[in-house]
């Protein structure tokens, strides 16, 4: 399969030994489209493998495209070269609330989080680690790729492209109000604190000509109100 050649998408995850969630049987979504959704919403991710029985976590920036998800770097990276081929777990997660409650032991959180399994590839071929490099561009900021300066061969060399293909996916997520049972009673204050990620004012490069203006794209993106 190419990396341009993505999977058809599916319904739902299977739930296997690896996916199936032992604590909080109701928060876990196993659907596709939430999985996707929770995924997508995350600016970034973090990859865990295991290189020579040494576990390792590492934060990135992921893109989606169907069911395949890609990450980028420098083709030095160890991250990188090493987790070829590797079975890799990846996950998001959006910390949406401090959940304060009566007692210290029903404090909690209000969250979405995605975890992934799959093998981790290399896109080989130059013109198709331009071509995600693309894709991963315009995704972030529309249009932006065509109004930049062209990637040069070094630059394409330098950079390595990785993938995996979702093979299981789970989503869990808690948007509640505290549960204190019997002592909701307590005379303390109780709720939750939400927590949202945005975008504060741009700062224009130091250099920057005042003849060159702020593009529409990344107007439209400031004003949505989502990170991506
Ligand atoms: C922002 C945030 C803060 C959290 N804080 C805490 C905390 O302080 N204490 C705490 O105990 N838990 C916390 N959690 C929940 C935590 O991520 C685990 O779900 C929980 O600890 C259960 O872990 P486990 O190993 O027992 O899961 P298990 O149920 O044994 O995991 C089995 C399988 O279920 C799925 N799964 C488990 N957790 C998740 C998840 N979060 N998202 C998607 N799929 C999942 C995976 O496929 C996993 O392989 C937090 C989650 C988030 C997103």
């Amino acid at each position: 399969m190419t990396p341009t050649d993505h999977s058809s998408e599916k319904d739902a995850y299977p739930i296997t030994e690896r996916s199936r969630v032992r604590r909080g049987h109701r928060r876990v979504d196993y659907a596709a489209q939430t999985v996707h959704a929770v995924l997508d919403a995350a600016p970034i991710c973090h990859v865990g493998y295991v290189i020579d029985g040494e576990p390792y976590v590492t934060p990135t920036i992921h893109w989606r495209e169907g069911e395949r998800i890609y990450w980028h770097g420098s083709a030095a990276s160890r991250f990188l070269r090493q987790a070829e081929g590797q079975r890799v777990c990846l996950t998001v997660s959006h910390m949406d609330g401090y959940v304060l409650a009566r007692s210290a032991f029903n404090h909690s959180v209000n969250y979405r989080s995605a975890m992934v399994f799959g093998i981790a590839r290399v896109v080989e071929e130059p013109d198709a680690i331009a071509d995600a490099l693309r894709r991963f561009t315009d995704g972030l900021f529309p249009g932006r790729w065509e109004t930049l300066r062209p990637m040069t061969t070094q630059e394409l060399k330098a950079t390595r492209v990785l993938y995996l293909d979702i093979e299981e996916a789970s989503v869990k997520a808690r948007a509640e109000p505290p549960s204190d049972g019997d002592e909701a009673a307590h005379p303390v204050w109780a709720g939750v604190l939400p927590i949202r990620s945005a975008f504060a004012a741009p700062e224009p490069a130091p250099e920057l000509g005042g003849d060159i203006a702020f593009p529409t794209g990344l107007s439209a993106l400031l004003a949505s109100g989502r990170l991506r």
